[in-house]
């Protein structure tokens, strides 16, 4: 594979590589220590708010753990060194809660749950850059991302942690299934919600106007959905997927990344209060349907979102693509090949219509003296430039094109010869009278021009090209210098 990329070496977006030279070391590795800090700032932040608002009563298990997603982005973000750090913080996040409950060795046992969250995230990582090292960029990407990124480093670490607190007597041998289970859905869930989420906000930082006013928009309507679900119309509950839905057709995929986890995140805390459609005496039961709900609506939203945003630069690529087969890469005009349809359209058009259209092609007298004395380089510039005085004497519904070499087209919609030579008379004797400035030296040029008019009848594009091109001829050997025009008749065609 020749994109491979060591997993274990840390690559943040935007920050370079390790050999990159643009930033001081001094300033980058500052930059990654505070970042460093914010993040282990979060992960408590998060630990701690999963213990207190995720958690539902009695059974206290935590229904969504933010830290798990964190802790894999501090992964992706500082490799190896991550770990320690997630140790650390996952420590002191867990520690007082296990202290409490007095039973033997508090110390080891969370020193071992802290080793399963570090662990969770450094093969959450390595997942991610084995098989998806350009990170989630269509909506097949989620399978892959659900099952190895999301699912199989949390079983590993939910194993580790159930069997650890059940051999510590933190819980009972018989409910270390299901804690195993909910373990791994609220951390799969953590990293779903927070992957997507960051890495939408690494790639794009914008905030557009529009959006914002349509996230807005979509968050009220959230939030009326979420009161009433949670106010005695639990059936309003389902009415959250369509609204996010429909707002990934209408914002990028970062503000969806955003007001997502910030909905999921809302419900989850309000079920955790005792709240809305997810209760039930049943409280494995409730607690299931939930986590699945979310799980489903998030899995939902982000394949969508993902799905548009490959739409849209599929749609860029081809914009871009289309934009580099029409334009001329020197002198910025269009080329020969979107300048025929061109002509062709509007020859037929003015068929119809029974009016004149004119067109003009140029070539500059004895271009190749000035590639033989100036240089190539200088040659390419008195061509843009010669392009460029095209255009100032043309009106915006004009279509200047460069067919090939110095040779040049216009094409003049409802003009007439007359009008047409008009504006090239302009246009020689700016040539003859000013010299083009090229970085080596001021060099004069002069232009044939053949100009010919169509006025309809049995007459085809290409007959009207021929005109032009036979005219174009006399003034060449006429003496060059010189615009030659007239009407294209079916007896002079
Ligand atoms: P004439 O007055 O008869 O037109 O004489 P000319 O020297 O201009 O002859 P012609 O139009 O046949 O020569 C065009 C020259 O333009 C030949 C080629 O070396 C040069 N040329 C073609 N494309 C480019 C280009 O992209 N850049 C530069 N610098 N020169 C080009
Ligand atoms: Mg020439």
């Amino acid at each position: 594979m020749s994109n491979m990329v060591n997993p274990l070496k840390s690559s943040a977006p935007g920050l370079g590589g390790q050999g990159g030279q643009a930033q001081p070391g001094f300033r980058k590795k500052l930059r990654e220590l505070a970042w460093a800090l914010f993040a282990m700032a979060l992960y408590y932040l998060a630990a701690r708010t999963g213990m207190q608002l995720f958690a539902l009563k009695p059974s206290n298990i935590t229904l969504l753990w933010l830290a798990s997603g964190i802790g894999m982005v501090m992964c992706m973000r500082h490799g190896l060194l991550a770990l320690p750090l997630i140790m650390f913080v996952s420590f002191c996040a867990n520690y007082p809660g296990m202290a409490d409950t007095h039973l033997a060795n508090p110390v080891l046992y969370t020193l071992i749950s802290a080793t399963a969250d570090g662990l969770a995230g450094m093969v959450a990582m390595l997942m991610m850059r084995l098989s998806l090292p350009e990170g989630l960029r269509k909506s097949t990407d989620l399978l892959h991302f659900g099952i190895k990124v999301c699912l199989i480093p949390t079983m590993l670490s939910s194993l580790i942690l159930s069997l650890n607190l059940a051999v510590g007597g933190y819980i009972q041998w018989d409910e270390a299934g299901n804690f195993f289970r909910m373990l791994v859905l609220a951390d799969s869930l953590g990293i779903l919600l927070i992957y997507p989420l960051y890495q939408a906000w690494t790639n794009d930082r914008q905030l557009r106007h529009i959006e914002v006013q349509r996230l807005v928009l979509t968050s009220l309507g959230v939030g009326v959905l979420l009161y009433l679900a949670f106010r005695g119309q639990p059936g309003f509950i389902y009415f959250i997927l369509p609204v996010l839905l429909l707002l990934t057709f209408y914002v990028s995929l970062n503000l969806v990344t955003l007001i997502l986890a910030v909905s999921m995140v809302a419900i989850i805390a309000i079920t955790g209060q005792q709240l809305g459609p997810f209760q039930s005496r049943n409280l494995v039961e409730a607690n299931f349907m939930l986590v699945c709900f979310v799980c489903t609506t998030t899995f939902t939203i982000l394949a969508v979102a993902l799905h548009n945003y490959q739409l849209l630069r599929i749609e860029a690529a081809r914009q871009e693509w289309q934009q580099a087969a029409e334009v001329d890469a020197l002198t910025g005009l269009i080329n020969r090949a979107a300048f025929l349809p061109m002509l062709a359209e509007e020859h037929q058009r003015a068929a119809r219509m029974g009016r004149p259209y004119a067109l003009a092609l140029l070539d500059i007298d004895h271009f190749k003296t000035v590639n033989d004395i100036y240089g190539h380089q200088a040659g390419d510039e008195v061509l843009t430039h010669f392009a460029s005085l095209m255009q100032a004497n043309i009106r915006g519904i004009d279509k200047a094109a460069r067919l090939g070499g110095d040779e040049f087209a216009i094409l003049f919609p409802e003009s007439d010869a007359r009008e047409a030579s008009a504006a090239m008379e302009r246009l020689r004797l700016r040539l003859e009278q000013h010299p083009i400035q090229t970085s080596l030296a001021q060099v004069f040029v002069t232009s044939s021009i053949g100009i010919t008019e169509y006025q309809g009848g049995e007459i085809t594009p290409d007959m009207v090209r021929t005109r032009a091109d036979q005219l174009l001829y006399s003034a060449k050997h006429a003496g060059r210098n010189r615009v030659m025009f007239d009407v294209v008749t079916d007896e002079a065609a």
